[in-house]
């Protein structure tokens, strides 16, 4: 297996250590990048984002931990060898660009070479080159106060890229930008990901940019509070089976990631059984339904909260149109309790023997809730896929086309409306018994 580029292990960042001031901007974080991802570290201003990646850029030495780049601690290095460091594994871009005003665009791109390569002309090719690779070639003659802020970006991403470093570290890169700059830079630094395959750390507070990362590292107070998979991109980093799932909490958590796994439990179910109400009337059948998974009331008690009048801090809600909410929810919090027992029954002797008997079990808990009679051979199918879903061999989409085709290639041979009735339904389920835990091993 890979090993991965950097890894940080219970890293701690203290600022102004053993003074008055001293003040511990990260603590305990864990992280591990392998080569080729695009990390982001998100989170609110002052989470220490910028700090955890100043020290992987080998400016910050941990106060307690340790944090290594190619399997080395780079603050062991002499301090020459850290400068090289910096110098050709990292390349690193800022939010205020960082150009140096008097030099022509040309020789800031250039400059960094100067340290390693003694032919002026061939660094002028190279700073060239890459000017006209990020669309600002014809500038190069310019000083950087007459390029607009998209420009004088693109060209500090050219001047980062100089050296042909391993890692680009991008500090906020688009905070000071209109929105065609940050599209323009942010297309950039992803072709510099998928087309030069190097590895991204940005630094980002922007909810837009998400979607162009691997993972996420959430940060908050100094911790590294989550870590989410992007489902839309192929990860690099080998994902531990259980975690390999890509489920509704999953979508979820990148939604609302400072929520807990009980919050997204709820929207889960709430988004399941409110369809005609208004948001105040779900504000209440949310909190009956948080209560009721907490196991805080009963299922009589859910009911009786549902259907009092709005006036009486109820949410208004029919009891005929009650009773189903609460014996839905109580169903399907019951059968997730066979999700959470197939996947903890991973390292069992008899795993074979019970995982089997439960999604036996899961399957007839399906079967019956939609009325569907199922042979011996769709049985046998219907077992296997809720098997492949449960362990995350099969995503939802592909357990949903099985639910369609014909019994002797695998399936079931159910309707377009039955497959997509079961499939929704079953991903319901495996919300409430699954757990997203992204913490340390
Ligand atoms: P972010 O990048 O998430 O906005 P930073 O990593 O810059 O956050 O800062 C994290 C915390 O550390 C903040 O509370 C900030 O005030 C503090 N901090 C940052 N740099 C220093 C420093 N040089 N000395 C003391 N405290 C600092």
């Amino acid at each position: 297996m890979a090993k991965p580029l950097i890894v940080a292990r219970d890293l701690s960042i203290i600022y102004n250590q053993g003074k008055s001031n001293e003040f511990k901007a990260l603590s305990d974080v864990n992280t591990d990048i392998f080569e080729g991802e695009y990390i982001i570290l998100f989170g609110p201003s002052g989470c220490g984002k910028s700090t955890l990646m100043y020290s992987i850029q080998g400016s910050l030495p941990p106060g307690e931990g340790t944090l290594l780049v190619k399997g080395d601690d780079v603050y062991s290095y002499p301090p020459a060898e850290r400068v090289y460091f910096q110098r050709h594994v990292m390349g690193i871009i800022f939010q205020q660009f960082n150009l140096i005003m008097s030099l022509s665009v040309l020789d800031n791109v250039a400059l960094p070479q100067i340290f390693c390569n003694g032919d002026k002309q061939k660094r002028e090719r190279r700073a060239q080159s890459l000017l006209d690779r990020f669309g600002v070639g014809h500038v190069s003659h310019k000083l950087p106060a007459m390029l607009s802020g998209g420009q004088q970006q693109r060209v500090s991403v050219s001047r980062s890229m100089v050296n042909d470093p391993k890692i680009l570290l991008a500090d906020e890169p688009t905070g000071n930008l209109d929105s065609v700059s940050t599209q323009q830079v942010m297309d950039k630094i992803d072709e510099i990901n998928t087309f030069d395959r190097r590895t991204i750390i940005m630094v980002s507070h922007n909810a837009a940019h998400l979607s162009y990362a691997h993972r996420v590292y959430y940060l908050k107070d100094g911790y590294v509070l989550r870590e989410v998979v992007n489902p839309q991109r192929k990860q690099i980093k080998p994902v531990r089976e259980g975690e390999t799932i890509v489920t509704e909490l999953e979508q979820l958590a990148r939604l609302y990631p400072y929520d807990s796994v009980e919050t997204w439990r709820v929207k889960s179910m709430v988004n399941y059984l409110t369809q005609d109400y208004t948001f105040n009337q779900i504000n209440r059948i949310e909190r009956a339904i948080s209560l009721f998974l907490q196991g805080k009331v009963d299922r009589h008690a859910m009911v009786k909260a549902l259907v009092l009048p709005y006036e009486r801090g109820g949410a208004e809600v029919k009891e005929k149109e009650a009773r189903r909410m609460a014996s839905v929810s109580a169903r399907m919090v019951d059968h997730s309790t066979d999700i959470k027992r197939f996947r903890a029954r991973k390292d069992n002797d008899n795993i074979f023997f019970t995982q089997h008997k439960l999604a036996e079990r899961m399957s007839d808990h399906l079967s019956h809730e939609y009325r569907i009679k199922l042979s011996k051979d769709q049985r046998e199918n219907m077992t296997e896929m809720i098997a492949d879903r449960v362990t995350g061999v099969a995503t939802d989409v592909e357990m949903n086309i099985r639910l369609m085709r014909g019994i002797r290639t695998g399936g079931l041979g159910l309707s377009e409306s039955e497959a997509d009735n079961i499939t929704r339904h079953f991903e319901k389920i495996i919300a409430q018994g699954v757990d997203v835990s992204y913490k340390k091993e």
